[in-house]
């Protein structure tokens, strides 16, 4: 059997955030499994087929792409951003780990994309340029309790901190009660970054603090970088400010 199985991350937005490695992954698949709305931005190809799932079934969108690749098709299985970040690669990975023998005999290949994180960064200046951590805020998958303890471990350690999945409706209070949490370790004034749909044409980036950053908007589209007490704004005449984490810390700061 020749059937292989290739991750392909699409970046966070349109066309322009695919990397050359991800666009020929696509043009080479026979079969295309993925969330909906991402294989929405992938121009349908003649012999190609599309597989649209909703984007809670990560699980038998895995299993499935992993049976088709099993049975000798050239498979790509796609996620928004990187697929290893909070996304399908670990899905795969955890398929493999425990499904048939032949999912373990599979060429599995991970194609990297431009995760959420980065983009948002790269619009508000340079907010991960020194040591910084990124969490989920979705207790789907553990539990509150645990993401707690995570959150007020990052910020006590002085780590600048990117937020995924900060709110959904099924999860409408979980964004403003982790901003509560840092707050009770970061001074009022801490730089915070909300980031909504970068990449794409609604996209908008927010420059606030730790003390207002509850009220901002935030959907499954958002990512929020909440700095450290090293983050800082340059202030510019008739732009937005830089928001920065200088690349070093002189004394133990957290
Ligand atoms: N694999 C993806 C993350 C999947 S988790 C990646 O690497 O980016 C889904 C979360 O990613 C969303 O809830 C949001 O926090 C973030 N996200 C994905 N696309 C985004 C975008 N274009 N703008 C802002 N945040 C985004």
């Amino acid at each position: 059997m020749s059937g292989r199985l290739t991750v392909v991350g699409l970046g966070p937005g349109d066309a322009r955030y695919l990397t050359p490695e991800a666009d020929t992954a696509l043009k080479d698949a026979e079969v295309l499994y993925g969330y909906a709305r991402y294989l929405e931005r992938i121009p349908s190809r003649a012999g190609q087929r599309h597989h649209p799932s909703d984007n809670r079934e990560e699980r038998t969108r895995a299993v499935a792409a992993l049976q088709a690749a099993a049975e000798g098709a050239r498979v790509a299985i796609v996620s928004g951003g990187d697929p290893g970040v909070f996304a399908m690669a670990a899905a795969v990975c955890e398929e493999i780990a425990q499904g048939p023998e032949s999912f373990r005999a599979l060429d599995v290949t991970i194609v990297p994309g431009v995760t959420a994180m980065l983009a948002v960064a790269a619009r508000a200046g340079a907010p991960l340029g020194h040591d910084f951590c990124a969490l989920s805020l979705s207790d789907n998958l553990k539990p509150w309790d645990l993401i707690e303890r995570r959150l007020d471990a990052a910020a006590g350690a002085g780590f600048v901190v990117a937020l995924y999945n900060p709110m959904s409706q099924s999860r409408p209070w979980q964004f403003a009660r982790a901003m509560e949490r840092l707050a009770r370790l970061l001074p009022p004034a801490t730089p915070v970054v909300v980031g909504r749909a970068v990449g794409r044409e609604d996209e908008t980036v927010t420059v606030t603090t730790i003390d207002r950053a509850a009220a901002e908007h935030a959907d499954m589209a958002t990512l929020v970088i909440v700095g450290s007490r090293d983050t800082r704004l340059v202030q510019r005449p008739g732009r937005t400010p830089l928001v920065y984490t200088p690349r070093a810390v002189a004394e133990v700061s957290a």
